[in-house]
């Protein structure tokens, strides 16, 4: 039988006899706890039809976990000392490819169209380095690349942020922008004694179940997220307020009856709209040219 990476001895061994040196500025935590391995793969739904796409393998802990219950595994990493380390330890595992580079300027749609063909479906599935986990997942979302979920470790109070619904503190643009795409669901808070070294923050793993098309219909996406960033601006002021910076003094007068048509309040805070009225409001503030 193989034996599991992440056991912590194996980890410790693999570190010792790589001379590996942990990276901070690479967000390099690496988990050592095969229950919340198999979490994080059960969440993903994977079987020998579906491929996996990790970011950041680190020496394969993960990898290992979805090479055996995924078609196809393809594991990009950042960090060239651990290619090679990757290679060695995961030469049993022929349907995993090792990609070295960066996630945010790898060509993804090319990189999923020749590792995955002919598979039924591809999720996303990692343990993410947290210095970068919104802008990976964004670009995992705006491309619009033909992902069935996304199922990800990150900083508890992002997956907390992605997840929240209108009317509390947590929810945010980041809300509005991850429930455009998906369905997020909080799968667990994972503790810090289940990575070496341990991180600073609390960790949750989040699955994101991709829309088939997006939860509200907007006509210009960008202008759908620029206003949703305007309402947000200053947390403390309702919405008028914020659209009057956003639209000008000038404008100001059209503002009440445009929010008022809308069904929304004008003394109303940002925090508090669902998406379907933000995409109401997108709407009307498109039409009155401002
Ligand atoms: N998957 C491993 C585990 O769970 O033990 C390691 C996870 S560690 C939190 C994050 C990994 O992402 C590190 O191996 C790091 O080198 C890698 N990484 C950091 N930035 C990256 C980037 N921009 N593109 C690809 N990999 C990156």
């Amino acid at each position: 039988a193989t034996v599991d990476i992440s056991s912590p001895k194996r980890t410790k061994d693999i570190i010792a006899k790589y001379g590996f040196t942990f990276k901070k500025s690479l967000g390099q935590n690496f988990l050592i706890d095969q229950n919340i391995l198999r979490k994080i793969v059960g969440a993903a739904e994977l079987d020998e039809t579906k491929g996996a796409l990790e970011i950041g393998p680190g020496i394969g802990a993960l990898t290992q976990q979805l090479a055996s219950e995924a078609g196809r595994v393809t594991a990009i990493e950042i960090d060239n000392r651990l290619i090679p380390i990757l290679r060695d330890v995961l030469s049993d595992t022929p349907n995993v490819h090792v990609e070295h580079g960066d996630v945010l300027k790898l060509d993804l749609r090319e990189l999923m169209e020749k590792q995955f063909a002919g598979l039924t479906g591809v999720s996303v599935v990692a343990n993410l380095p947290y210095y970068v986990t919104t802008p990976i997942l964004m670009k995992l979302l705006e491309e619009k690349l033909p992902l069935e979920n996304i199922v990800v470790m990150i900083q508890k109070e992002v997956a907390q942020r992605m997840a929240a619904k209108p009317g509390g503190k947590e929810y945010g643009s980041l809300s509005v922008a991850v429930q455009y795409y998906c369905e997020p669901e909080l799968v667990c808070i994972v503790p810090h004694t289940v990575f070496i070294p341990q991180p600073n923050v609390d960790s949750a793993v989040i699955k994101l179940a991709l829309r088939d098309k997006p939860a509200v219909e907007v006509e210009d996406e960008a202008f759908f997220f620029r206003t949703v960033q305007a309402c947000f601006a200053q947390r403390r002021k309702t919405i008028a307020n914020n659209l009057t910076a956003y639209v000008g003094k000038a404008n100001r007068e059209l503002l009440g009856p445009l929010l008022e048509g809308c069904g929304i309040d004008p003394s109303r805070r940002g925090e508090t709209l669902s998406l379907a009225e933000f995409a109401a409001l997108a709407h009307a503030l498109r039409q009155a040219g401002l």
